[in-house]
């Protein structure tokens, strides 16, 4: 009995030790694979950057990619949720007398941020079109590093024949945290095993449990009252911009007595016409974020009181749309070890002297007391905060909650730069954002092969979703059956600028990079 048990004991270990072998030369394939695809991932982040797209306006981003994965062999379905720029990728390997595989997602975001159009390579603020949207976040990057990851396994799984699907599916107006949300109700992942979300970052990054950050509800608060003459007969006007100011008042007084964890910040989209005519119709859109689902709701019900207070006091009316939501997000923790696992293989980029200089010289343009150049040590990959800070939110956080996921970050931008701000599309089409998209290629499909080849890693991340994530809390949607993403929001701003924007589309056919292309030197230090 004994003896029997040692016998197949030692068979398991020879068995794993085996597995580790093929699986290490399985890797290696991959990662040849990215860095024979490094052109490829260049070329579609420039033209990408190029296109400068933002949410629901990403037509040209999603028409380059969806046409890059036909032509690699993927089945692209498009208008996913009701989005025009929607869409989700799959390639399945079938082989003969084995069991079908896991489903393995890919996720990135795909917009651009409102006013951050910028020159790369510039290291102070030069817009390539004047106050039109661009890449001010650096979302041009993570579809490039899911396509060079996903063609590298896709190589390695038909020459090995490993069963499996690979799913590539982009983050559409992750901005405006008005689409992932939409995917889960609709059942976009409902056969997913995994999800692998990449986000661009100064470092080579995972993390699991519950993150930093918060998630959130976007309502656009609409008032509705009666015109009149603003000078001869005002008492018979009911003005829906004193609604507006009503409710922002009333909110900045209740803004004292909420959780300091809690954000929250609005706009005024609708003010009125003109001063003698007493507004009629006036808006504020409201985000409102909190660190856990029952602390968004309860703001978001506090919020939906003051703004009937405000209607009631001005004998307005008042109407609601949800425009977005995102749940706060909680990451797998063994697919985050097996990442980490690999980021500690492939390390991060060997940064130039001149990669750094310019690092340097964005660095000190923005503060010169904080200059430290490109990151040069990991960072750890360490349990969750015991009270995690606050601060932005990703509608990833509604994928984390139907399936296991977990949010890779990528070196492909420079520390301190700001983000929704010029400063952070500098690096974004620079060898800097080049290199950072590789480094997380690697990364990705090394992670995907321990996915698709580990069906024990697979059940680990299972019952960490079961037993840990969602044992107390489960997946609250803050979104409707009938609630739909808002495909319009930005294309009156977008029509202003399409046509100038255009006009400076990146040619790969023309110039080897977009740099070339804008005649920009690299690195360029100085005025
Ligand atoms: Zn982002």
């Amino acid at each position: 009995m004994i003896k029997s048990f040692a016998a197949a004991t030692l068979a398991a270990l020879l068995a794993t030790s085996a597995h580790a072998q093929d699986i290490a030369a399985l890797k290696a394939q991959a990662v040849a694979g990215v860095e024979a695809r490094a052109k490829l991932a260049q070329v579609l982040n420039d033209q990408i950057f190029s296109f400068g797209e933002p949410g629901f306006e990403e037509v040209e981003t999603s028409k380059l990619i969806t046409a890059t994965l036909e032509k690699n062999g993927f089945t692209v379905k498009r208008g996913i949720s009701g989005m025009p720029t929607g869409w989700v990728a799959t390639w399945t390997n079938r082989v003969p007398g084995k069991p079908a595989g896991p489903v393995i997602a890919l996720g990135s975001d795909i917009d651009g941020v409102p006013r951050t159009s910028q020159k790369p390579g510039i290291p102070w603020h030069d817009p390539l079109v004047k106050d039109a949207p661009g890449h001010g976040e650096g979302h041009n990057s993570g579809n490039p590093l899911n396509i060079v990851a996903a063609l590298a396994v896709k190589d390695v799984m038909i020459r090995e024949g490993i069963p499996g699907s690979l799913m590539l599916w982009p983050g559409v107006a992750e901005e405006l945290v008005a689409a992932k949300a939409y995917m889960v109700r609709d059942g976009v992942f409902k056969d997913v095993d995994a999800v692998l979300f990449t986000h661009v970052d100064d470092n080579l990054a995972v993390s699991w449990g519950p993150t930093s950050g918060t998630g959130l509800v976007s309502v656009e608060y609409s008032f509705w009252g009666e015109t009149a003459h603003s000078a001869g007969s005002p008492w018979r006007g009911k003005s829906a911009l004193d609604a507006v100011t009503l409710m922002n008042l009333g909110w900045e007084m209740r803004r004292e007595h909420l959780r300091p964890e809690q954000r929250s910040h609005y706009v005024i989209k609708k003010g009125g016409d003109q001063p003698n005519v007493v507004p009629a119709e006036a808006s504020v859109w409201y985000y409102f974020r909190e660190q856990s689902f029952d602390g968004i709701a309860k703001n978001f019900e506090i919020g939906n009181r003051i703004a009937e207070a405000a209607a009631m006091m001005t004998d307005t009316r008042v109407t609601r749309r949800i425009l977005g939501t995102a749940a706060p997000r909680h990451f797998s923790r063994p697919i985050a070890e097996a990442a980490y696992a690999n980021i500690q293989q492939v390390g991060l980029p060997k940064w130039t002297a001149d990669e750094q200089a310019f690092a340097r010289a964005v660095q000190t343009n923005l503060d010169p007391k904080k200059v430290e150049g490109l990151a040069t040590e990991l960072d750890k990959l360490e349990p969750p905060a015991e009270e995690p800070k606050s601060g932005g939110s990703d509608d990833i956080g509604d994928v984390s909650w139907v399936v296991p996921t977990v949010t890779l970050r990528y070196p492909a931008n420079i520390p301190d730069v700001t983000y929704h701000h010029w400063s952070a599309a500098i690096a974004m089409a620079t060898p800097i954002a080049h290199k950072g998209i590789v480094a997380g290629a690697k990364v990705v499909s090394m992670t995907v092969l321990d996915l698709m080849t580990s069906p024990t890693l697979l059940k680990e991340a299972k019952a960490y979703f079961t037993d840990v994530q969602t044992k107390d809390q489960k997946y609250l949607p803050m979104i409707g059956p009938k609630d739909a993403p808002p495909v319009t929001i930005n294309a009156e701003m977008m029509a202003g600028y399409r046509a100038e924007m255009r006009k400076l589309y990146y040619d790969p056919a023309k110039y080897p990079t977009y740099l070339d292309q804008l005649g920009i030197k690299f690195p360029t230090l100085k005025k």
